[in-house]
């Protein structure tokens, strides 16, 4: 069996705008999420990011990847909406997406969940408790009862996202504040993992924890089965070709 495909997809902005950012991840956020992957071994793993033609999401590059991986913060309104269908429609039909901390207000995770995304949120430098939920759950394969980052953004209820149909973990802040942090849903064939850490002034992809988990969620996230499903799909059968046709035909 040929190995999983992952792409990992990279706003890439932040990194180039503020010096914090750039000494964390040099060579980019999504190419240290890539190389936590790629390490744990048994998946394919390359890269796109924003300022590629078509954004590296090209009808080409979606139809060679098994599961999305989507960072983005700042430059979610220059997603073009084009590229934002092409996704939505590889998901309804089978890839899996992974969405990562921002990646909540991103135009593709808004539009499969039909909801507006909303959460609170403060920076801090505060530090995070994310408990596991289903220990027997696949995304949580390897984690302890809960395991801490010790500096983070805060991300707060009420999320304005469907109720998970799987809640993998919830988070408390020192602050107080609780969050349902590991979630997911499907749509169509696709499923989705959304998973909240990783703000990108947070050493937070070079976690040991944090790229288990993503390395799960992708996992979790192949596709089962794949449909090619199309508005031309919903079609009028006509009686005679009813399988049973003789039943319903009109005498
Ligand atoms: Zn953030």
């Amino acid at each position: 069996m040929s190995a999983l495909r992952a792409l990992v997809w990279g706003e890439n902005v932040h990194e180039h705008r503020n010096e914090a950012v750039r000494e964390i991840y040099p060579d980019g956020m999504h190419t240290v999420i890539a190389r936590g992957l790629s390490e744990r071994g048994g998946i394919d793993v390359s890269t796109a990011t924003l300022q590629e033609p078509e954004h590296g999401l090209s009808a080409e590059r979606l139809a060679e990847t098994d599961v999305l991986l989507w960072w983005g913060h700042i430059a979610h309104h220059e997603v073009a909406d084009d590229v934002v269908t092409r996704v939505h429609k590889r998901v309804l039909e089978g890839m899996g997406l992974v969405v990562l901390h921002s990646g909540h207000f991103s135009k593709i995770f808004r539009r499969l969940m039909g909801t507006t995304c909303t959460l609170t949120w403060r920076e801090a430098a505060e530090k995070e408790r994310l408990w596991v939920c289903n220990p027997g759950h696949p995304i949580a394969a390897g984690i302890d009862r809960y395991f801490e980052l010790p500096h983070t953004e805060m991300y707060g209820e009420p999320f304005a996202v469907p109720p998970p149909e799987e809640q993998v973990f919830i988070s408390w802040f020192a602050g107080g504040e609780v969050f349902r942090s590991g979630c997911c849903w499907r749509r169509g064939n696709g499923k989705i993992f959304y998973f909240r850490p990783g703000h990108e002034t947070y050493p937070i992809y070079y976690d040991d924890n944090v790229r288990r988990v993503i390395h799960n969620g992708v996992l979790w996230a192949r596709p089962e089965g794949v449909w090619v499903d199309s508005f031309d799909d919903c079609r009028n059968i006509p009686a005679d070709d009813a399988p049973e046709a003789r039943a319903i035909r009109p005498e």
